[in-house]
């Protein structure tokens, strides 16, 4: 589930996001794994690092991570009552890992409101009943499940159902009471007991509050009241303007873009902040391979180990896995070359236990 989806209510600029994320597409040859349907957007992520290893290591090419985003349209209230296609809409977030929010914080009398009137708070409201509502159903279920397996002959099963129920019980208490799942405090094993749930509160949350041109430069009301709510229920916040970034999106080339921004007073788009925050939602890290042939950035999960790490690239690495040579980024920036690195014994040869940090550049050694 290495995927954020974009949910709201109609009318707050899902697609016009959506559309401004997609529309320079990944080469999808380089990522043979990704799905390629029409609401499915294959999107780059930005790097400011893999642009100055290739600086350094002059590759004939440049690949950098990806990481998917998934439209979610038709999320109105009432969809977990299965009213219209509410509960489709509904199947389709659980699938996803991280949930991406936008909520309308512009004024403009040209476009319709849902409710007919700007109010992010009751929007923000409006969605979450909705999910609570969802989860609260699929807890229930599951739940009465639980009554029967603990009584089990088979040890094993009525453990295992005794382990879970003080668990769904907590959560169920929580979403009663409007709180998401995610504000229950669980430990690993814990959370492994309920993760077939799929429980959509429970994943991580980004409000993008989705703003007028002139709404960048300080927090309008609107988004002042998100970032309340925000802090409340363990979601973080990305201010972007949906129509400045489809104008940007339009633009051809990147050095046009860049004078863009500048122009805008901009350091960098808010699709990009939108990206590495989702990015990092997923509890997802980055390392380098850097020939002379590629540079190329690798996802991968945090906290994970150098084999793992190598069966990214290949499941043949993983298994024949001997040694890493790695360095970490920031180093060869000091340095300037590999060769330099090697001679000042900034090298390292690390084993299977090596945990990868994110900004290492690997050289994986096995065999085949
Ligand atoms: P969706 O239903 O959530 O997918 O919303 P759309 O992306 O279709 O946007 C609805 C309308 O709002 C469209 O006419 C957009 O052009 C407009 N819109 C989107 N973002 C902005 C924005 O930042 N400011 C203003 N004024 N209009 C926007």
């Amino acid at each position: 589930q290495l995927n954020c989806g974009i949910v709201g209510l109609p009318n707050v600029g899902k697609s016009t996001i959506f559309s401004a994320l997609t529309s320079a597409p990944a080469e999808s040859a380089n990522y043979p794994f990704c799905t390629i349907e029409p609401n499915v957007g294959i999107v780059e992520v930005p790097d400011k690092r893999l642009g100055m290893i290739s600086e350094l290591i002059t590759p004939q090419k440049i690949i950098p991570a990806v990481v998917e985003f998934v439209d979610i349209a038709g999320l109105v209230k009432g969809a977990s009552k299965g009213e219209g296609l509410g509960n489709k809409f509904l199947g389709h977030i659980r699938q996803v890992g991280a949930i991406i929010h936008v909520v309308r914080c512009f004024d403009d009398d040209d476009i319709v409101h849902v409710n007919g009137v700007v109010d992010p708070a009751s929007d923000i409201e409006i969605i979450g009943i909705e999910l609570a509502l969802a989860d609260l159903e699929t807890v229930l279920k599951r739940q009465e499940n639980l009554v029967k397996q603990m009584k089990s002959h088979d040890k094993k099963i009525s453990d295992k159902a005794k382990a879970a129920d003080p668990i769904l019980k907590q959560i169920a208490n929580a979403l009663e009471e409007g709180r998401p799942a995610r504000s229950v405090e669980l430990d690993k094993i814990q959370k492994e007991l309920i993760s077939d749930l799929h429980l959509i509160t429970m994943k991580q949350q980004l409000y993008c509050c989705n703003v007028n041109e002139d709404g960048l430069d300080s927090d309008n009301e609107y988004v002042k009241k998100v970032k309340a709510l925000a802090q409340k229920d363990d979601s973080q916040v990305v201010v972007i303007s949906g129509k400045l970034e489809s104008e940007i999106a339009d633009l051809d080339s990147q050095e046009e873009k860049n004078e863009f921004l500048e122009a805008a007073g901009l350091e960098e788009s808010g699709l990009d902040q939108l990206i590495r925050t989702g990015y990092d939602m997923l509890g997802l890290n980055t390392y380098f391979t850097a020939g002379e042939k590629e540079v190329r950035a690798w996802t991968f999960p945090k906290g994970c180990k150098a084999p793992q790490a190598a069966g990214i690239i290949h499941t043949d690495f993983e298994r024949g896995f001997i040694k890493a040579e790695s360095y970490h980024c920031t180093d060869l920036f000091e340095y300037k070359s590999e060769l330099k690195l090697k001679e000042a014994g900034k090298i390292r040869l690390e084993g299977k236990d090596y945990q990868v940090l994110d900004g290492d550049v690997l050289n994986f050694r096995f065999n085949v």
